[in-house]
């Protein structure tokens, strides 16, 4: 069993169907009953942890297998820096592509638990793409509301499950665009009695205890070991504060010894989390995003400051990475780890290498970088990665003197 408790006030909240503090408007936290917990190793992939997630009977539970990703030793790039115990989590190899798919899993299972008949989201692609499909297996009615600059390879993935999909003007460049989208949303969810699906805990924090099972299997493929240190990329500051809960839970259930440090990784051209970090305040809003990497851009990061707050518990840091960089560790991924990864995913490998250059990693560490999701998705950055490279016609007889 679990209840709701408000981080702002503790306000302990009973009605299952709320999403934010009904006295402050506070994230909530789900907690639950006591620090340890069975396995549930007859329910498939991540639902084996279902003891620590809002879904309190197995027949509400919508899955697609999402979960179980392997975590991968480093194949030359760790060497190549030495960093020799550097891994890959590889997300991207979830049903529909990335982690989203363990947020949406969750999100749809909970809204069946609750009775409910439709969702409605904002989404720059990922996490559309997720809701969609569970929401599709799970014959209820979705409304998606998408970013005026969302890869329209994306978006064809999501509406080929069959949501109605919008895309509303200046959402992602203008904060008061995301900002009146969400609260739009909210307010036609209270109206409709359907569930608000936004990947942010202060907006579905039930949803996002999907993503806290990553640290979970971390753990359990190191064999019962925590990493040091984790790289998550971050927009808006959910999942790396889902996956520090996680290490906790898994700390406090007395399976693992120690806690990794959590370190942040953001586009240079949209950063307010490192923004903030360096500065030691608050997160403040940024008027606009200048970067290319979809997914991680947001102006107004809704988990912000919780992002910051872990950051700060764990020892952790945050740093940000030029476009550039992130595209060379995209192809880097590719061509020398056999990932192939969406640019969002990149710059956990491109932060893990400017940390070793400078110092911050001594190379002793054992190092997780986090690949949110996988490359196939946005043909444009796809069609980058291999731009430079030469595509000769030969004749068939000329192939036994292709190589010396
Ligand atoms: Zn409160």
């Amino acid at each position: 069993m679990f209840q709701m408790v408000c981080l702002t006030c503790g306000q302990i909240c009973s009605d299952a169907g709320l999403v934010k503090c009904p006295r402050d408007g506070g994230v909530l936290d789900v907690r639950y009953d006591s620090d340890d917990f069975p396995l549930q190793p007859d329910l498939p992939g991540m639902w084996r942890y279902a003891a620590r997630l809002p879904v309190t009977d197995p027949k509400h539970i919508v899955s697609l297998g999402e979960g179980d990703t392997p975590l991968t030793p480093s194949a030359q790039l760790g060497a190549g820096i030495n960093l020799p115990q550097l891994y890959f989590k590889n997300e991207g190899l979830n049903p529909t592509g990335s982690y989203k798919d363990r947020i949406a899993s969750v999100g749809i299972s909970y809204l069946r638990q609750l009775g409910r008949r439709a969702w409605a989201a904002a989404s720059s692609g990922n996490a559309g793409a997720s809701l969609a499909a569970y929401g599709a297996r799970a014959a209820v009615d979705g409304y998606l509301f998408t970013l005026e600059s969302a890869p329209r390879a994306k978006i064809a993935q999501i509406m080929s499950y069959g949501p109605q999909v919008m895309s509303v003007r200046r959402l992602g460049y203008e904060p008061a665009a995301e900002q009146a989208t969400w609260a739009n949303i909210a307010a036609l969810c209270d109206a409709r009695d359907w569930l608000m699906l936004i990947t942010a805990r202060s907006n579905s924090p039930q949803a996002m205890e999907g993503a806290k099972t990553i640290a979970y299997e971390i753990c359990q493929q190191l064999q019962g070991d925590a990493p040091d240190v984790v790289y998550v990329p971050v927009g808006g500051g959910g999942l790396i504060s889902c996956i520090w809960k996680g290490f906790k839970e898994w700390h406090e259930a007395g399976r693992i010894a120690r806690l990794p440090r959590m370190v942040a990784v953001q586009p240079l051209g949209c950063d307010p989390i490192t923004q903030a970090w360096q500065a030691g305040r608050p997160v403040q809003q940024i008027d606009e995003c200048s970067g290319t990497v979809s997914g991680i851009s947001l102006t107004s990061p809704p988990d912000g400051d919780l992002a910051l707050q872990d950051l700060r518990e764990s020892g952790g840091w945050a740093l940000s990475i030029p476009d550039e960089d992130t595209h060379r560790s995209q192809s880097e991924l590719a061509s020398r780890e056999g990932h192939f990864v969406e640019p969002a995913a990149a710059v956990v490998w491109a932060a893990a290498r400017a940390d070793r250059r400078s110092g911050r990693l001594t190379g002793d560490e054992r190092v997780v970088a986090l690949l949110t999701g996988i490359g196939f998705k946005d043909s444009q950055a796809i069609q980058k990665m291999s731009a430079d490279k030469p595509l000769p016609l030969i004749e068939a007889d000329d192939i036994p003197r292709i190589a010396p």
